[in-house]
């Protein structure tokens, strides 16, 4: 049984698919236009683990996120330029170049951060069809009108169109004015309206242009996810997960177009992850506090260190990112990979003690029960960490019997199926290594009992370069572990 907050309901609920045992999932994907940060990266590994979490309760899941490689305007709501389209113009290259490449950067970080891959990853521009079907839809419904820049959509008509936010009709104009980057195209009704479709302007060149029966132009960016969301999940969706970035305009938007046309609720449970700040400020390139993953790994980290701190905190808490705690969770991680080293090595016999064998299968009752209470990471690392002391302390004291290493391993494992630490990797014994790798380390011993640092330091690096093997020397001598 797992309990999600839902931002709709604003409480926890006990989550219940349509059907039995499957669960749909969309997520907003990038918009196409630059590396992604990672703080969005940060929203894609909560998800992660909510699906492990999904998948290791027994349901099929079925994962969509998309790609917005057109539509997404600089400003959020209605007016400025297309995001990709920008950035081709910045960098010189087509929009479908840009939007690749930027595609194949994201696929490369879901990759290297062991998230799982969505099972369909649809792109915007190949679902102009079904969002050109959905606005006529709207339109055959009378919820749209037409102004000179574009096709547009009534929010006025749509009855509570500020649930999601909780915010009134009237609250959530007063909230858009606020915000100093909605300005008012020409004949919009109301400043919460938004464009479903936007006509192109005379002078656009002809890339990520698409004829229809209101004009040339390109689909809005809400539009996208509800067409797209729909076709591949159906009319409702079991969970809709995002940044809370998105609760008042985006998700807001995407609800009031699906709803409109379907007539049936759009998303059963709204799963919104919290911000990320870098050394305590908001992210932004004036301040040059934005770093991507590749950043990040450039530095020396390992995604699995990354992968480590951002699902360390809770999803709805906001993650105040510093390199001093990657460090700290980086060196925390190491310490879990020789841990899963030395359990795989203990060889002692004899029968397995009743007390211990029930430590560990309460610390196992206590990590998924953190787990299903709206994913408390934070709780269930607790409870795993406390079953590696006391794991290390009987090590520590010769008590520790295969046997009992055996069943730590196991829970170990299984604690894995929702963080994606890649503990499997980790948990072989020394002996496994390679003949080459053996006489390195040996050669290495011998040249700093030579004292001959310089020639240590170059074999240690040779190992850590070529083969990720990591040495540390510790007063029983020298370890090993691979570099997540
Ligand atoms: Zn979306």
């Amino acid at each position: 049984m797992l309990l999600l907050y839902n931002t709709l309901s604003r409480k926890k609920q006990t989550f219940k698919p349509q059907k039995r045992g499957v669960v749909s999932i969309y997520a907003c994907g990038p918009t196409v236009y630059s590396a992604p940060h990672i703080g969005n990266m940060r929203t894609y590994l909560e998800q992660d683990v909510l699906k492990r979490a999904l998948i290791r309760l027994g349901y099929k899941v079925n994962h969509v996120v998309n790609i917005t490689d057109v539509g997404h305007l600089v400003g959020d709501a209605n007016l400025g330029e297309d995001k990709v389209k920008l950035a081709a113009e910045r960098e010189h290259k087509t929009a479908r170049q840009v939007a690749d490449f930027y595609t194949a950067e994201f696929e490369r970080d879901i990759s290297q951060l062991n998230i799982l891959k969505p099972d369909v990853m649809p792109k915007a521009t190949e679902h102009i069809r079904e969002m050109l079907e959905l606005i006529g839809h709207l339109e055959s419904k009378g919820y749209l009108y037409s102004v000179p820049t574009g096709i547009y959509y009534d929010t006025s008509r749509f009855k509570n169109y500020g649930k999601l936010s909780a915010m009134s009709f009237a609250k959530l104009n007063k909230y858009l004015k606020a915000g100093a980057r909605v300005e008012r195209a020409a004949g919009i009704k109301n400043i919460t309206d938004f464009a479903v479709w936007r006509l192109r302007e005379r002078q656009s060149i002809d890339e990520m242009i698409w004829d229809s029966a209101w004009g040339e132009g390109f689909p809005g960016w809400h539009i996208e996810c509800s067409a797209m969301s729909m076709k591949y999940l159906g009319e409702t969706l079991d969970i809709h997960c995002g940044g809370i970035d998105h609760i008042p305009i985006h998700h807001t938007n995407e609800i009031a177009q699906s709803e409109a046309a379907s007539g049936k609720k759009f998303v059963n449970y709204w799963v919104h992850s919290n911000f990320l700040t870098v050394d305590g400020k908001k992210m932004a390139k004036s301040i040059g506090n934005v770093y991507t993953i590749g950043d990040l790994i450039g530095k020396g980290f390992s995604p699995m260190a990354i992968r480590y701190l951002f699902i360390s905190a809770h999803y709805r808490k906001k993650l105040n990112f510093t390199f001093d705690s990657l460090e700290n969770v980086a060196k925390t991680l190491r310490g879990i990979y020789s841990f899963l080293q030395r359990l795989s090595e203990i060889k002692r016999a004899g029968a397995a003690d009743p007390k211990f064998s029930k430590k560990v299968s309460s610390a196992k009752k206590e990590f998924f029960g953190e787990v299903d209470n709206d994913l408390n990471i934070p709780g269930a690392l607790s409870a795993m960490h406390s079953l590696i002391s006391e794991a290390n302390r009987r090590i520590g004291n010769d008590r520790l019997t295969a046997s009992e290493a055996k069943k730590v391993m196991a829970a170990m494992m299984e604690f894995d199926e929702v963080l994606g630490l890649e503990f499997e990797r980790h948990s072989k014994p020394k002996e496994d290594l390679d003949e080459r790798i053996k006489k390195l380390i040996e050669m290495r011993e011998a040249a700093r009992k030579e004292k001959n640092f310089k020639g240590a330091d170059l074999i240690r690096d040779t190992l850590r370069q070529h083969y990720r093997i990591i040495l540390e020397d510790t007063k029983d001598g020298v370890r090993w572990h691979r570099e997540g």
